[in-house]
């Protein structure tokens, strides 16, 4: 794990990105679906900020919700959303997409499904040069193989591809390609080595670090794996159903965490502090019809009285270390683990 300030990054600019109070909610004939709830967070220039938290903690619509990325039955509020100070907030489509890739991009979860199947690699990487630099074909073309061959060892290969023809890893590296072309100053990395083999999961890392300390990129970092989370992050937020429940520094979510959920999502996600992982007992509750209470309470081997008369806990300060915040009644008091 890395920390800079970052290359422009002293604590009198605005963060990059500056989140508070969101909310986002999935409209469907039946139901509403609750899933972000009043989240706030910072990315600063040059820091790696992890989101962790199980499937469906609204991990990934938090990163779509801030490129303006999701589908028309999603409602979205905010008391504020900014990249550099600037609102993302009520953006129209043309001040969206300039962001989109010159400020902030994502690697998106799934590669293979987030390329263009119908498009040769080459046409994708040349589309997106021409709607942002004002390049003649064959300039884009030079620029789009350039930046494939600094990412992909066999780049002449990928770039007459089809998507279907690519490997896991080969997409991926597309998908990166496509992020870092326009050389953002935010990187939003969702699962970026969820389906890569070890060789391939340690170039990605290594390509997402040297941006953030060499080019002072912030870092979004979407994660299961906390040995990624151990190796990068400078901070963590754990989500449990649309929620922020813990944040503190890296290794203070590591040696002490305050939430039993951080607890138990330590102890059941692959990662570089336990030998034998134990699945979290339970399941997260249906986002539709959320009680007033804590939410991870039917699961909480914790849980008191006044857990379940009370409504849900706030984000309060935790422990000793600045920054700590924990949303739960009764936090585990201890430090489980040694320095
Ligand atoms: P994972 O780790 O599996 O990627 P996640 O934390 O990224 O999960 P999200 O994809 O943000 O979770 O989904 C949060 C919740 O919103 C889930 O309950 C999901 O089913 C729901 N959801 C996501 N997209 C939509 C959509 N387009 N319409 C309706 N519900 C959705
Ligand atoms: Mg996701």
């Amino acid at each position: 794990m890395t920390s800079t300030n970052g290359a422009s990054g002293g604590q009198a600019e605005p963060p990059l990105i500056a989140v508070d109070g969101l909310s986002v909610s999935y409209r469907s004939e039946d139901a509403t679906v609750a899933a972000v709830r009043d989240v706030s967070f910072e990315v600063r220039a040059g820091e790696t900020l992890a989101l962790v938290g199980e499937s469906a903690a609204g991990k990934s619509t938090i990163g779509h919700a801030l490129l303006g990325l999701l589908p028309g039955n999603a409602d979205v509020q905010a008391r504020s959303m900014r990249y550099a100070g600037r609102s993302l907030l009520g953006l129209d489509t043309e001040e969206l997409r300039r962001i989109r890739g010159e400020q902030i991009s994502m690697i998106f979860q799934d590669a293979l499904s987030a390329l263009t199947p119908t498009l040769r690699v080459r046409e994708q990487l040349v589309e997106l040069y021409q709607a942002h630099r004002d390049l003649s074909r064959e300039e884009a073309e030079a620029e789009a193989l350039a930046a494939l061959q600094r990412i992909l060892p066999d780049a002449e290969r990928a770039f007459d591809a089809y998507p279907f023809q690519l490997s896991g890893g080969m997409a991926q590296r597309v998908m990166i390609t496509l992020a870092v072309a326009l050389q953002p100053r935010v990187i939003i990395a969702d699962e970026p080595t969820a389906s890569l083999d070890p060789g391939v999961r340690m170039e990605t890392l290594q390509i997402l670090e040297e941006l953030r300390d060499q080019a002072g990129v912030g870092l979004l970092l979407i994660t299961h794996d906390f040995g990624v989370v151990a190796r990068m992050a400078d901070r963590v937020h754990v989500m449990y159903a649309g929620e922020i429940v813990e944040r503190a520094d890296v290794k203070t979510v590591f040696r002490a965490p305050r939430h039993p959920y951080s607890h138990g999502l330590l102890q059941s996600l692959p990662g570089p502090h336990q030998s034998r992982l134990q699945p979290l007992r339970g399941q997260p509750p249906d986002l539709s019809d959320l009680a007033p209470q804590c939410p991870f309470l039917p699961r909480c081997p914790k849980a008191v009285s006044q857990c379940r008369i009370e409504d849900a806990p706030a984000l309060e300060p935790a422990g000793d270390e600045p920054g700590h915040f924990a949303a739960c009644y009764n936090p585990i008091a201890i430090p489980l683990r040694g320095s």
